[in-house]
């Protein structure tokens, strides 16, 4: 462009382009396997694909109600019903957004004003620390330590005061793989009990929990879902990350002023995709055993490493596994992450990535949400470091 532009000042002058992006990028440039970034490299249900053609086809192509189609919230609430008798009332306690990130950004945008704090459970994924930082909210970090990354209560109890407006918690745990249990969410809602901190949950891995897990929500615990944002995403369940449709349950005066957000984000979600999850999530088995298909391939990804000098740290659920390399080299887990790209093709993310307020483990994060055939590619990879 050859007129000067004006100068801007950076709302975000800390943020640069997402790992996430960087990574798949690198792994391309480089011809590597992508293990990085989280999504399928196999196709979702052909079935999935002719219901949203068939909507488009039919003349489902304009605008969506404002909150989403009425039939996906009310299949959303049925599901959640019956998972974690929790009730939401379809018509003004669910709304559908264009992603996870969508709802989360509404969602903190609607409640956090300057100088509120905001707990935040690091590692985490990469919105919420720069979403909170854009309206003003203050984080204030619990950090879960290596190498088990469970949550320690005290810390929580310590961070949480009279002048947390949130705090945001993600199960199944994304890069870390680790499950809350019911006794975790009990300790949360003792600790929140006496003070006005709202919870954001974000719970998009909650259909893909391992060993005979369930999955917890915020919302099975009555006093917790009172004060709850609970976040969703089709894009895991059905493998259809590239869609972008997620969904928030709150109760209806949290919903009202997320809504009043989403309005002017998006004002509303793509129509044939949601009546097509509509129809997916009415079947017999809407959720087509997805914790035990990532199991299988969690498992084989694992086997496969046997020998290698990375070490598994035990993931519970989500579509990744953290690897420890302290018995390869003592590098930062940037430094060996790009190196194990360049020199031996492989992509994974640095969980450096996911933290703000401590120093980064020797661990790095791989996707296991890929054809047996590129796991195999990658572990003859991975052994040979
Ligand atoms: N939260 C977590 C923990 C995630 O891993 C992701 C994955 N991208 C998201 C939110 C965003 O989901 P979506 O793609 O539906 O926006
Ligand atoms: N959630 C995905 C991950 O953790 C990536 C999402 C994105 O690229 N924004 O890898």
């Amino acid at each position: 462009m050859s007129t000067a532009c004006p100068p801007v000042a950076s709302k975000l002058p800390d943020v640069g382009v997402t790992v996430f992006s960087v990574m798949t990028r690198l792994a391309v440039e480089h011809g590597a396997i992508n293990l990085a970034q989280g999504f399928p490299d196999f196709d979702c249900d052909p079935a999935l694909v002719a219901s949203v053609t068939a909507h488009m086809k039919q003349g489902n192509n304009q605008y969506a109600p404002m909150p989403g189609v009425l039939a996906l919230r009310e299949a959303i609430a049925a599901a959640v019903a019956r998972a974690q008798g929790a009730t939401y009332d379809p018509a003004t306690e669910i709304t559908i957004t264009s992603g996870a990130t969508e709802a989360l950004f509404c969602a903190i945008a609607a409640f956090v004003n300057p100088g509120d704090e905001v707990v935040i459970v690091e590692p985490c994924y990469d919105s919420y620390v720069p979403v909170v930082r854009l309206n003003g909210g203050r984080p204030v970090f619990v950090t879960l330590r290596y190498p088990d990354y469970r949550i320690d209560w005290d810390d929580m109890r310590r961070a949480v005061s009279s002048r947390t407006r949130m705090v945001i918690l993600n199960t199944p745990h994304n890069p870390s793989g680790q499950v809350l249990a019911r006794a975790d969410l009990d300790q949360l809602a003792a600790i929140v009990e006496r003070t006005p901190a709202l919870v954001l949950s974000d719970e998009v891995y909650e259909h893909i929990v391992f060993d005979g897990r369930a999955h917890c929500s915020v919302c099975a615990i009555p006093s917790l879902a009172a004060r709850s944002c609970v976040v969703g995403s089709f894009g895991k369940t059905f493998h259809t990350t590239g869609w972008k449709v997620g969904y928030v349950a709150a109760p209806a005066p949290l919903a009202a002023e997320i809504q009043r957000i989403h309005q002017f984000v998006t004002f509303a979600t793509h129509t044939p995709t949601q009546l097509a999850y509509a129809e997916a999530l009415r079947a017999r088995d809407p959720y087509r055993g997805v914790g035990a298909f990532y199991q299988r391939k969690r498992d084989l990804f694992l086997s496969l490493l046997r020998g290698s000098r990375f070490r598994p740290i035990p993931s519970q659920g989500t579509y990744f596994q953290l690897l420890d390399y302290s018995a390869i080299t003592g590098e930062r887990d940037h430094d060996f992450a790009m190196r194990l790209l360049r020199e031996r093709l492989v992509a994974s993310i640095p969980t450096s990535a996911f933290l703000y307020a401590s120093d980064a483990p020797p661990v790095l994060r791989f996707c296991f949400a890929k054809k047996d055939d590129t796991l195999e590619r990658a572990a003859e990879r991975l052994r040979a470091v």
